[in-house]
């Protein structure tokens, strides 16, 4: 009998894309069997490297990182942050409103900490990235999910986010280019989700990590421009963009009407100085980072590792018998559904349980990012094109196993 009890809420919090099936893989890893692991957006462990000017920034910079910075992160990366807003066309950004931290993991946990009371709601998209789900659970608030539809593109039907608000809910949570279904909103849906926001005097939180892994001539919005005084916060980092997720750098701004914010900045603040300060020696890349260098684009365009990578996975799902996809966008990943006999009686955790066991390939299910139909799974885009080729056959032989069976 265990003397030491967890917390309760723990048991509605998931994060499957190192879960069980993570842990198996690791298992059958120490027997010995190589796998291709398609479950986390870790660009570092397929090759990919943080540009050389930022590698270069942290090295000459190295001995100034030993003591604490500000809570809300070093005053150079501050202003870089802000000034990057700025041209964006955010009004009023300025290094007191940026926030530093370690990733834009803790400070979405640190931004749903400073807003919610228990009971309050947050407005989160379905599918989610399951951390946003998480955090507000553990900071006592209720999820409550907006739908993007495979049908509609993946986008949100602004009509149905309004209607679920209530009286208690407290924020609109955005994440834009999206994980795991690749859409890239446009202006029009924005505005629209501004005025909501506007209406019901809501925190709009904006999740844009991805911001520059944009395909085919997607064009990127990003919100606070367009949310003008309404209170929002919009994240950022280095761990996609810049393939940097191992420096656990990322930055939170807010914008708006500082009155219609309040003391939320005050909480944030606070927050922040409980845990000090964030990893000194990435924020000295945030500079560098950001002055107009960009090196995504190569990536994500024709002849580019991942634009080749998703042509890979477009080309591979329309062969299959089995497999529809929307082709992604923006971000990352790649969020097929398994239709026809294949899709009879599915279930996407068995399914990702069998391709890891018979195939040695490990995906992540659909319904891990708060979907209700289990229809789908989510892979990554970081692969060699042929690797991204070898894996669809895999899942095309168990798909196909499944539906003569
Ligand atoms: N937000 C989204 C949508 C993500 O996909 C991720 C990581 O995959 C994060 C936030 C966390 O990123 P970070 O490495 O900055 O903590």
């Amino acid at each position: 009998m265990p003397t030491i009890k967890t917390r309760e809420r723990l048991s509605e919090v998931r994060y499957e894309i190192r879960g069980e099936l993570a842990r198996r893989a690791r298992e059958l890893e120490a027997q010995g069997r190589t796998l291709i692991k398609l479950n986390i957006g870790n660009p570092g462990a397929f090759g990919f490297r943080a540009p050389a000017h930022l590698q270069r920034a942290i090295a000459d910079h190295i001995h100034d990182t030993d003591p604490y910075t500000h809570q809300q992160g070093l005053p150079a990366a501050r202003e870089a942050i802000a000034a990057f807003h700025r041209a964006r066309g955010v009004h009023g950004a300025t290094p007191e409103r940026v926030f530093v931290g370690n990733g834009v993991s803790e400070l979405i946990d640190i931004s749903l900490r400073a807003l919610l009371d228990p009971g309050d709601e947050v407005l989160l998209p379905s599918p989610d990235y399951p951390l946003w789900s998480a955090a507000t659970i553990l900071n006592d608030g209720r999820p409550v999910y907006y739908r993007c539809r495979a049908d509609a593109g993946f986008l949100p039907d602004p009509d149905e986010i309004e209607a679920l608000v209530s009286p208690r809910t407290r924020a609109i949570v955005l994440i834009n280019p999206n994980n795991p279904t690749g859409a890239v909103y446009p202006r029009a849906l924005l505005e629209r989700i501004v005025a909501i926001a506007a209406k019901h005097r809501l925190l709009l939180m904006s999740d844009e990590i991805y911001d520059g892994i944009l395909y085919d001539g997607a064009v990127f919005e990003p919100l606070a421009p367009l949310a003008g005084d309404v209170p929002c916060l919009s994240f950022g980092g280095l761990s996609k963009v810049h393939r940097a997720c191992g420096w656990r750098v990322g930055w939170a701004v807010l914008s708006g009407d500082p009155l219609a914010s309040g003391d939320y900045h005050h909480a944030m603040d606070l927050l922040g100085a409980l845990r000090l300060c964030a990893n000194v020696p990435g924020q000295f890349a945030i500079e560098a980072a950001l002055h107009g260098t960009d090196t995504i684009g190569a990536l994500c365009a024709p002849g580019g590792r991942l634009y080749e990578a998703r042509r890979a996975v477009i080309e591979s799902c329309a062969a299959s018998a089995h497999l529809s996809l929307h082709a992604p966008a923006g971000a990352l990943y790649a969020f097929p559904a398994v239709h026809g006999p294949a899709a009879i009686g599915f279930d996407d955790h068995a399914f990702a349980l069998e391709l890891l066991e018979t195939e040695d390939v490990l995906v992540v299910p659909g319904s891990s990012f708060n979907l209700a139909e289990r229809n789908r799974f989510r892979v990554t885009l970081l692969p060699e094109p042929a690797q991204v080729r070898e894996v669809f056959g895999r899942i095309d032989r168990v798909l196909e196993r499944r539906a003569v069976a």
